[in-house]
């Protein structure tokens, strides 16, 4: 099966090479030279466009940053839908609206090509290590078609529902995690400024009914657990902007359909104010480092 792959950037990338790895011969595009070359070193063919990526494969794969993006490949000047492709399977695995998904695949179904949204998780280390979760929305018959080149990528792969279904699950996931960073941080802020030790506040609540998968892996507090991103300096692992981005697409979702949201807005104003203040590069954990308590003369 040959793959077309749209979209080497950080994420792009590790998953291409898994399926260079795993035999599957890929063909690439991506505006950004450096990423398409980096894409070729890789071992993927070269390709000029989105449209002669769509017409040389069996199997699209898309991985671009927004739903402005994705909708400009596939539908766009020069897009996929132009494509003579009939009957394609087109996966994207980038996280997006599902509105956006729905929309993507009505258009490519009026030009016979068929449409997954198979949004992932795992970050770059799940990428690199071919160990992503992959949440599908779309035709399981599709799904399976599209199987043995996902599963060169990640290792659970779980079919959620019709189009846009993967998408919803993606949203859903990352609302729950960017939220309990967030209540994370803030607990730490107040036991460190009780005097509190970090060490000793993290045996408490892992034990407790505050236990959290995000405060046991992504810890925000520096030097408590070894493989976070804040015992290295915060290096991504899942940057602040990205999670901004997800938060703003979850609360997006809920207006949609009129679900009241509180906890999610909140954490999304935080991460876009930690954003500006120069942490949109860094993991989002990194919220923490914004959550400084005020001078102790600050009025309360
Ligand atoms: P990225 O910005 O590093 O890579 C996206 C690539 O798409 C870039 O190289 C960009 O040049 C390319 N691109 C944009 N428009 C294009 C176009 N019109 N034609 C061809 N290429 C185009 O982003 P990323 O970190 O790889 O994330 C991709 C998606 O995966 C996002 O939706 C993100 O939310 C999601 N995601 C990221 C992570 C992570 O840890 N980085 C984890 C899970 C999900």
């Amino acid at each position: 099966m040959k793959i077309g792959f749209i979209g080497t950037g950080t994420m792009g990338q590790p998953m291409l090479a898994n399926l260079v790895r795993k035999e599957f011969e890929v063909i690439a595009f991506d505006v950004v030279p450096a990423a398409l070359e980096a894409a070729i070193a890789r071992g993927a063919a070269r390709a000029g466009s989105v449209r002669e990526v769509a017409a040389n494969c069996d199997l699209v794969v898309t991985m671009l940053p927004s739903s402005a993006n994705v909708e400009a490949v596939y539908l766009g000047s020069g897009g996929i839908v132009e494509s003579t492709a009939q009957g394609r399977l087109c996966v994207d695995m980038s996280t997006i609206d599902p509105g956006t998904s729905q929309r993507v695949a009505a258009r490519l179904e009026e030009h016979g090509m068929r449409f997954l949204d198979a949004p992932v998780s795992g970050g770059v280390g799940g990428a690199v290590a071919g160990t992503l979760a992959i949440m599908v929305g779309g035709d399981a018959g599709d799904l399976e078609e599209a199987r043995p080149a996902l599963a060169a990528m990640g290792s659970n792969i779980i079919h959620v529902g019709a189009v846009g279904a993967g998408e919803v699950a993606k949203l859903c996931n990352n609302l729950i995690s960017g939220s309990a960073l967030v209540a994370v941080a803030e607990a730490f802020r107040i036991g460190e400024a009780f005097g509190v030790d970090p060490e000793i506040l993290t045996s408490v609540i892992a034990k407790s009914s505050g236990a959290t998968w995000v405060m046991e892996h992504m810890h925000p507090v520096p030097g408590i657990v070894d493989g976070a991103a804040s015992s290295r300096q915060y290096a991504p692992g899942f940057m602040t902007d990205l999670m901004a981005k997800d938060l703003g697409l979850a609360v997006s979702a809920a207006r949609e359909k009129r679900v009241p949201v509180v906890v999610a807005p909140a954490a999304q104003q935080l991460y876009r104010m930690a954003s500006s203040h120069g942490l949109g590069r860094e993991d989002f954990s990194s919220v923490y480092k914004f959550l400084k308590p005020s001078s102790d003369d600050a009025p309360v």
